[in-house]
């Protein structure tokens, strides 16, 4: 099959997965998470949230983390930031990326980083000039994008306000989040058209939690609505402490499978990530949801036919 283009995976299992493991990983078994997805192949990592302990415990060692991975000139190491304290934290950490999250509903908003809406598209604007001043790369995820577990419905109207408020301080890039997993692949081809006329230019990512069983089908009509970049989780570990019932993201070697199959590239071993899936249950002590790590790949790996 002719490839249909490139599709870049952020790996984000380390801190989005993670965070609502209710085993908290030593330092050393996160660094080698870690490792292992960068010799797969992964070359933007999710690494840490540099958030308060209090709240998240199993990010608490997030410093650590980064002072025990050696600096790669091919490889961005994100920190997940809520506001200036925690850029702060993930600038002098050696972050090479940080990852800002603006709600796009209020109320998610204020249960997840305890500000309005308004304030974090503010801070935000302030964590991208400090960024640029330090050489420091900065992208914004909307969280909530497609639903909120307190207000319900989001509208398309608001989620383009939001992003185009959010691109006024010139992101990297804008990652549209279906954060508690309730889109359906119209909604999500929609929602991206409308985005993408109201910035035109601007580099979009898709962030899709599998909690109704259509991230992958959502990520796959991200695609086609012309997003190359797609975070995942190893394993499709995580969810979201403070979004009620959220659970994992889609799993990296269940979409790098889709997409392979597909005719898209995403430069990353679908053999070294089922491996790891393997690692990582072991490491967690439960299976993952991800169902290549169960099933395999396909045509089973083998011998060359002659
Ligand atoms: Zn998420």
């Amino acid at each position: 099959m002719k490839p249909k283009g490139f599709i870049s995976i952020v790996e984000v299992g380390p801190r989005d997965g993670l965070q609502s493991e209710p085993v908290v990983l030593p330092t050393a078994a996160k660094v080698e998470f870690i490792e292992r997805a960068i010799a797969a192949g992964l070359k933007r990592i999710e690494v840490a949230s540099f958030v308060s302990p209090r709240r998240v415990p199993q990010m608490a060692d997030a410093e650590a983390v980064l002072a025990a991975l050696p600096r790669r000139a091919s490889v961005q190491y994100i920190g997940l930031v809520l506001n200036m304290k925690g850029f702060d934290r993930a600038a002098a950490a050696g972050c090479t990326e940080v990852g800002m999250a603006v709600g796009a509903s209020d109320t998610f908003n204020r249960r997840n980083q305890g500000v309005s809406t308004g304030e974090s598209i503010a801070a935000w604007h302030e964590i991208s000039a400090a960024a640029r001043r330090l050489g420091i790369r900065a992208q914004v995820t909307i969280s909530t994008a497609f639903g909120c577990p307190f207000e319900g419905e989001v509208s398309t109207v608001r989620v383009v306000d939001v992003a185009q408020r959010l691109a006024e301080a010139a992101p990297l890039e804008i990652a549209l989040a279906d954060t508690i997993g309730v889109g359906v692949p119209a909604q999500v081809g929609e929602v991206l058209d409308r985005v993408r006329e109201a910035l035109p230019g601007m580099s979009l990512r898709g962030h899709f939690h599998n909690t109704r069983n259509t991230g992958l089908a959502n990520a796959y009509a991200a695609v086609q609505a012309g997003v190359t970049t797609l975070d995942a989780s190893l394993g499709g570990i995580g969810g979201c402490p403070f979004a009620p019932a959220a659970t994992g993201n889609i799993p990296t070697e269940d979409l790098l499978y889709m997409l392979g199959r597909s005719g898209y590239d995403a430069g990353v071993s679908l053999a070294a990530v089922i491996e790891t899936g393997r690692w990582l249950q072991d490491q967690l002590g439960h299976a993952v949801p991800g169902m290549l790590v169960k099933a395999g790949d396909f045509p089973p790996p083998g011998p060359q036919a002659i």
